[in-house]
């Protein structure tokens, strides 16, 4: 029998969002959540918070010991260490905004993202895409990273090793993205997103 009844709702996309700090990834995804046209996942760190950082909208700023309860109560979605803290995104939130038909973004480091990845949960795999923002070249990277002026030398040095060893996995995701200007950026990760919304597995009728 032919099925001709059509999709009248769909799941909500999670988009996972990878690269090096420096890539303007957060700018990226925060731009859209700005707008309302997704929604931020805020993610729990150890991190101390930068000038300007607010506590529930950038991050939750939380102490270790904070953050090992919710690794023992089981809460986090995927957690890691990245640059010497500890970064997680709790799972209620995800679940709860993709049920209802939002798109997720999680601006997370690439072994959060190999955890979504493996995550066997049914709803995750329909609703999961990734992409790995690159920077123009390794020396933008440099100057940009060292421009922004919120780490000192030796947190600054972590991050770039870090950020070549992370740029080395950008063939493991399903888009690439090179960073050119802000604007250009915002139009093609929105016609990314556009395109990831109108595929089968996210429509339900
Ligand atoms: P920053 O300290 O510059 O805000 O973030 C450092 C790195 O941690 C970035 O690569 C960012 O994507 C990653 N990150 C932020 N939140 C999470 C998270 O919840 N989980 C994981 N795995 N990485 C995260």
């Amino acid at each position: 029998m032919p099925n001709h009844t059509f999709p009248t709702q769909r799941l909500g996309v999670l988009l996972v969002v990878s690269g090096p700090s420096g890539s303007g990834k957060t700018t990226l995804c925060r731009q859209l959540a700005d707008v309302g046209e997704v929604v931020y996942s805020v993610s729990c760190t150890t991190r101390a918070p930068r000038p300007g950082e607010v506590h529930g909208r950038d991050y939750f700023f939380l102490s270790e010991q904070e953050f090992q309860d919710h690794i023992r109560r089981d809460e986090f979605f995927e957690h890691a260490r990245v640059h010497g803290n500890l970064y997680g995104t709790l799972k209620t939130y995800v679940k709860q905004n993709l049920e209802r038909g939002a798109d997720v973004v999680m601006d997370i480091d690439i072994q959060g993202a190999s955890i979504v990845r493996a995550c066997d949960d049914e709803l995750v795999q329909r609703c999961l895409t990734d992409v790995f923002i690159l920077p123009p070249s390794v020396e933008a990277l440099k100057e940009r990273l060292s421009n922004r002026g919120t780490e000192d030398d030796e947190k600054l040095s972590l991050r770039l090793s870090n950020a070549l060893t992370e740029i080395a996995q950008w063939h493991t995701y399903t888009y690439a993205l090179v960073s050119g200007t802000r604007e250009h950026d915002l139009d093609r990760f929105r016609a990314l997103l556009v395109a990831e919304r109108l595929r089968v597995v996210r429509q339900q009728n």
